[in-house]
């Protein structure tokens, strides 16, 4: 049986004083227990979430991590063993804003993503295609492909430990969302595809929706058989809104 994850992705958001007044406000939350709760703050921002939340049924993890897990010279990079080191227990790969807007690429997404579990976190590979692609019909095959990358490359076996974020471009801070159906046909093809290789272990992994979810859309979308919960960006930066989403994920 799988469990709910609902995680919140701040993006480039947040100063001290707002994401005082966030930490606040999710010690404040009243959360189900059978839904996991993560957040991703900002770099800059890990160590005092961390610390913020201590006691807290919420997990912290970063954005992004370097292409090696270990320390060394890599300017301005922030390894995957030092997010350990500081607390964190996930990551984020792949998010469309750092393949599009950065060009990260599927090579170096692959090392992100080998050395975040080489480290002990559970990457969250974050997948989804554009306006165009969906437009041109060709939805299944861009994150088939996606998701071949790192297939291709680890095995099945990647996904033991890891969870997908299936998030269409098109609805990402847009205000435009899937449809369920829209939603639940992907999850279902990415599950398939997964089970072509093993069974179980498509069966065992979290598929995530993103894409403008908010409390007022979240119960239809997390009532679909194949969607795990969501990763939320805007709405997860207001923590009663979040809140509100993290209960509908809840039985
Ligand atoms: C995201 O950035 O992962 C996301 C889903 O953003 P939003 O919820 O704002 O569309």
């Amino acid at each position: 049986m799988r469990r709910t994850m609902v995680a919140g992705n701040w993006k480039m958001h947040g100063t001290r004083a707002s994401v005082a007044e966030l930490i606040d406000g999710l010690r404040g939350l009243v959360l189900p227990n059978d839904v996991d709760v993560a957040v991703f703050p900002p770099q800059l921002f890990i160590d005092r979430v961390i610390k913020g939340l201590q006691g807290a049924p919420i997990s912290v993890g970063a954005q992004d991590a370097a292409v090696e897990s270990g320390q060394g010279a890599l300017t301005g990079e922030i390894s995957s063993s030092q997010l350990v080191d500081a607390g964190c227990k996930l990551v984020l790969v792949g998010h469309s804003e750092r393949r599009l807007i950065l060009g990260e690429q599927d090579e170096t997404l692959n090392r992100k993503f080998a050395a975040a579990q080489a480290s002990g976190l559970t990457p969250v590979l974050c997948i989804g295609e554009t306006l165009e692609q969906r437009e041109a019909g060709q939805t299944l095959e861009v994150v088939e492909r996606q998701l071949n990358a790192v297939i291709d490359e680890f095995g099945i076996d990647a996904f033991v430990n890891a969870v997908i974020a299936y998030e269409p471009v098109w609805a990402i801070g847009t205000g435009l969302t899937a449809s369920p159906q829209q939603a639940q046909d992907v999850h279902a093809a990415i599950r398939a595809q997964l089970a072509q290789k093993n069974s179980e272990v498509a069966q065992g992994v979290r598929l995530l929706y993103g894409g403008s979810v908010k409390a007022a859309n979240a119960v239809e979308l997390f009532s679909m058989p194949d969607i795990d919960g969501g990763l939320i960006g805007g709405a997860s930066l207001n923590a009663d809104e979040f809140g509100a989403i993290i209960r509908a994920a809840g039985n």
